[in-house]
């Protein structure tokens, strides 16, 4: 793959990036809805992703951290595996932050909050999408969000035109004619993290 391409899709995923944004806080707006201060942090929950275009552009923000930095992430990042292979209750899912996470006095926070991936931008307000021939998947939104008791019509996010946008990118990324032949992309931070950047 080469480096001016790589870059190009790098720059379109960055204005992808602020449309989801944007599309976010509309909706979070009509909610009311604010995650200062909420325990019930959503980077501790087990997020799958699943581009080529995506991984790229993390390991994009994790080349610019400093060395002990990435150290400390890719250390946190074989914590979390290990942690999740080896739960303390057989069958319970342990709540262990993203090996991206840092402290701040309001709580948990992203250390590499403009590079984080969609499902990270997009989870917490209710939405839906529209799949051809499958019909409409509904999201309700993070628990705050639902026990704000509204999601009414407007404030639902339509992530379509995003991820369609997404795919359009991946394409771009990947190639035409090598997709559907690599291996598909089904994995979380700590695994982006762990594996390196991607190899296409
Ligand atoms: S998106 Fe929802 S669950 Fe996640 S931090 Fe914000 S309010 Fe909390
Ligand atoms: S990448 Fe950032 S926003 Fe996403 S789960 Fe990890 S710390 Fe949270």
């Amino acid at each position: 793959m080469s480096k001016a391409k790589t870059a190009a899709a790098l720059r379109k995923l960055a204005e992808l990036y602020r449309r989801m944004d944007a599309a976010y806080a509309k909706s979070a707006a009509i909610l009311e809805l604010s995650c200062s201060g909420c325990a019930d942090s959503c980077c501790e929950t087990v997020f799958r992703h699943h581009t080529y275009v995506e991984w790229a552009g993390l390991w994009a923000g994790l080349t610019a951290l400093p060395g002990p930095q990435l150290d400390a992430v890719r250390e946190a990042a074989g914590d979390w595996v290990r942690r999740h292979q080896n739960p303390v209750l057989p069958g319970v899912r342990p709540r262990v932050p993203c090996p991206l996470c840092e402290e701040s006095p309001e709580g948990l926070r992203c250390g590499l909050y403009h590079m984080r991936p969609m499902v990270c931008r997009l989870h917490g307000v209710p939405n839906v999408l529209l799949r051809p021939g499958r019909g409409t998947a509904a999201f309700p939104g993070c628990d705050r969000a639902q026990a704000l008791g509204k999601t009414c019509e407007p404030a639902l996010l339509d992530r379509t035109p995003l991820l369609t946008e997404l795919a359009r990118l991946e394409m771009d990324l990947v190639g035409r004619e090598r997709m559907g032949k690599l291996p598909r992309v089904d994995l979380t931070i700590a695994e982006m993290i762990l594996l390196g950047p991607p190899k296409i």
